[in-house]
Parts: C-alpha cells; structure tokens; sequence
C-alpha cells in the first residue's frame, strides 16, 4: 500500500483526500517508480484548489514534477534502482503524477538524474526551475551578453522568478527583480544575487508604445500589463523569454517594440519539450546553481500539507520552491 493525495470532482468542486492505494490502480506505463520528492508549482496549487480547469478526467493524482527510483522497468534504457526526474508531459494533469509515493510511466518521459545530484535536489529545482534554464537558455540563445546591460525578471520571488535571478546571477548577469512583496521578499533577491529590486506597481501602470530603454534582456512569468510594460521598455535588439501567466494571460500591447526595436519575443514552454534539450538544460541546472540557492530557497512538506500550500501558491503567498516528500 502507498500514500496518495487524490483529487475528485463532487458537484463541480475539485476535493483533495489522503488515500492509501495499491500498485493495481496506478495507470499503464512502462516504468514502476517510488517517488521520493514531489513539488508544487503554480500549475499544481491551480489542479489542486480547482481554481485552473488544469484535469479533466477524475479521479487524479496531482504532481506535475517527481524525481524517485525505479522499482522495475519494462524499458531496456532504465533498471531497477536507477534514479530518474520527470517534469511535464502532462503528467499530473491527464497522467496520475508525482503525489504519491509510487507512479507508472513512460520511460520516453524520464530524464536520468544528472549526477552529483538528489531527489530533493531536483525537486527543488522542478518544472519552476527547469522553466527558468529554458528561459536563460532563450536569451543566452539570442546573443544577450552580460555587458548589454541590465536583465529583468518579474514574479522574481516565485518559483521561475528565483531560479531565473539565481542563474542569471551566476552567469555574471546584472539583474533586477520585479517583486509585488519588496519587504518581504527583497533580502532574498538580493542573497539570490539580484542588485536591483523593482515594486511590481510600477509595471503595472499602463504602458506607452515605447518607453525609456533599459532593459538588454528580460524573463517574464507574468504576462498581461506587466510584460506588455517590460516591452514598451526593452532595449533595441534585446530579447524577452515569456513563460508565464501569473498576472493573467492578455497582452496588451503594441507592434512598436517589435517593428521599432527589434525586440524579440520567445516563448517558453516546459511541457513538450524535447529530451535532448531536457538533458541539456539538467546538467546546466547542476552546474550553476550555487549550494545556497538550496538553502535559501526552498520549504519542505509533507503530503497531507499540499493543500494547504496549493491554496497559497495560487494566492501569490508562496515564495521560492515548495517540495513535498513522499
Ligand atoms: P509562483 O506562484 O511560484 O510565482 C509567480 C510569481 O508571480 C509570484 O510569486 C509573484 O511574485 C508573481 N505574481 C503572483 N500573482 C501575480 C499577479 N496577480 N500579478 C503579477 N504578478 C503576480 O509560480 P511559478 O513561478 O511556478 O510560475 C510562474 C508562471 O509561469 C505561472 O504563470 C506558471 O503557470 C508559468 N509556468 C509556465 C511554464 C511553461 O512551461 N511555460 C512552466 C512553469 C510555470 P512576486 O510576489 O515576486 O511579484
């Protein structure tokens, strides 16, 4: 028997319970995993509390992220023992996921654990944190270079956001956060290595069509006024990595940065993306982050609390990583 937190729909309200199951109601797959870590991303708090219509088919078992050992494989490529991390795919939203302490999945959609590295480790980092490499990967992808000036990153207190200030920092970027909690938050931005923090109210203004340049690059979770604001003050030939919604998923905005000044705008999605770049962006990941970002960033939970953060994380009450041990 193991744990599982299980979501249900009951006259259109989603219900989390604690259940104890056995091994015969995990969906198919070719991989039989004990999970050690999960985590909770904003995407999660949205399946849990039913804020997000994120699943569809019920009952499920949330966790978008696990990083666990495998107890049998019918894959010749894992084995029994062999540690493996899984983001995306839809696991968690169509696929039970990784609140439980077993899963059943493809094998297509694990990355091995890059060495070096632990369950909690990479839990910490998760969907957030592989998010924020794709997006510094975007710009570094667009030739932005530290000495272009300064790199913007907004919901910088959130799961991306403080990845993306870490990383960047680490690579010698000099950032500035955009935070709507400046007390709370901004000694740990600065400790993140951010040197410049920003009131979220000031990118919440509406935006001209072009404004002062300041920014060489930018990472947006937000979305809605506050990016179509990080636009309107983008330097000519600069790049955005937009991944996120956090503000909402409009975008009211011009042509001009674009036609004007050549501002770029890249997507970034985590979801789909391919193995090789998945493997790629993990060892990235190992590599720059600084054993501090470990320690700075991160709550750890027990199962039975996911709940309770899920509802938090969707209030914008959640700073850093939430990772939950099975
Ligand atoms: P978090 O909730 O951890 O962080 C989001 C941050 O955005 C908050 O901490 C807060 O930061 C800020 N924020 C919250 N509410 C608002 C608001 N109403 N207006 C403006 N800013 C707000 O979420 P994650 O970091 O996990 O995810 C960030 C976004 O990225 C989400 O929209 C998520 O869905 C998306 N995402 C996309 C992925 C992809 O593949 N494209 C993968 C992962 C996430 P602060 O207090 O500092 O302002």
């Amino acid at each position: 028997m193991f744990k599982a937190l299980v979501l249900n729909q009951e006259e259109k309200k989603t219900i989390a319970t604690i259940e104890q199951l056995d091994d015969s109601h995990l969906p198919e797959g070719d991989v039989l995993i004990d999970v050690d870590y999960s985590s909770l991303n904003y995407k999660d708090g949205l399946a849990i509390t039913g804020k997000g219509k994120i699943i569809r088919n019920f009952p499920m078992v949330p966790g978008i992220d696990l990083a666990g050992t495998v107890v049998s494989s019918e894959d010749a490529r894992y084995q029994a023992g062999d540690k493996v991390v899984l983001t995306g795919w839809g696991v968690g939203e169509n696929h039970w996921g990784g609140m439980a302490q077993r899963a059943r999945l493809k094998a297509d959609w694990l990355v091995p654990l890059p060495t070096g590295f632990d369950s909690k480790k990479a839990m910490m980092v998760g969907t957030a944190g592989f998010t924020a490499m794709l997006c510094v990967q975007a710009l570094l992808d667009a030739g932005i270079k530290p000495e272009a000036g300064e790199i913007l990153v907004t919901g910088a207190s959130g799961g991306v956001g403080s990845v993306a200030v870490t990383l960047l920092a680490q690579l010698g970027y000099k950032v500035t956060a955009v935070t709507g909690r400046v007390e709370q938050n901004g000694p740990l931005l600065e400790k993140l290595g951010a040197s410049r923090i920003i009131d979220r109210s000031e990118f919440e203004e509406p935006a001209r069509p072009l404004e002062k340049q300041v920014w060489a690059g930018a990472v947006d979770t937000v979305g809605s006024k506050v990016l179509a604001k990080v636009l309107a003050q983008m330097d000519y030939n600069s790049a955005v990595a937009a991944c996120g919604l956090a503000g909402g998923f409009d975008l009211p905005t011009t042509v001009m940065p674009f036609i004007l000044r050549n501002v770029r705008l890249q997507g970034v999605d985590s979801v789909m993306c391919p193995t090789d770049k998945r493997i790629a962006a993990w060892e990235k990941l190992v590599e720059l982050l600084p054993e501090s970002f470990y320690e700075q960033a991160c709550t750890e939970v027990e199962l039975d609390a996911a709940p309770k953060y899920a509802e938090d994380i969707t209030n914008g009450q959640v700073t850093g990583r939430v990772v939950i041990k099975l």
